[in-house]
């Protein structure tokens, strides 16, 4: 039985998150997906909202579960009995960031293995960050984010695109 877990803050999840959740699960037995209370970034959405987003971008998915967490993603990894973590790669921007938080994770336990997908070209550009940027600026990032999601943002920003 492999588990990963795939950790995030998902704030909000995009297409690109999704692209990740859909080649990894078909990869695993089972994939948790972790939402990070994350201390650090102060997130648009709460986390009710990006845990409700996320179950709807993979209602369908079998082997793919949804979960929030605090604290370490190794521990979050132990916790769910899962020996991988998944994170995407975008541009080598991504790169050295990852490195050492994987380096570190594997420092504290070395049982678990980080392992890592290249984006899809298409959307190699996409991140939380850009979609809530054009969102906020009134556009439509339909082609970015789920239904769900788009309806969420217009909600944040008060925008009748
Ligand atoms: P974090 O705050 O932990 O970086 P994110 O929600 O921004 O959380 O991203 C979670 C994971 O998904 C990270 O590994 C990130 O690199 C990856 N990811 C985000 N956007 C994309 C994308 N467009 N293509 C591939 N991976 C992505």
């Amino acid at each position: 039985m492999i588990r990963a877990i795939y950790p995030g803050s998902f704030d909000p999840v995009t297409f690109g998150h999704i692209d990740i959740i859909k080649r990894s699960a078909a990869n695993v037995d089972e994939l948790v997906v972790g939402i990070l209370v994350n201390k650090v970034k102060k997130p648009l959405f709460t986390m009710a909202e990006r845990y409700e987003m996320l179950c709807d971008a993979v209602k369908g998915m079998e082997n793919v579960r949804v979960e929030t967490f605090e604290g370490m993603t190794v521990d979050f990894a132990r916790k769910n009995n899962a020996s991988i973590i998944i994170r995407g790669l975008r541009a080598v921007t991504d790169y050295e960031y990852e490195m050492q938080a994987a380096q570190a994770n594997r420092t504290i336990d070395p049982e678990v293995e980080t392992m890592f997908l290249i984006t899809d070209l298409k959307y190699a550009y996409l991140s939380s960050t850009t979609v809530k940027e054009i969102a906020s600026y009134g556009k439509s990032v339909d082609d970015c984010v789920t239904p769900l999601v788009s309806e969420k943002l217009r909600e944040k920003f008060s925008c009748t695109f």
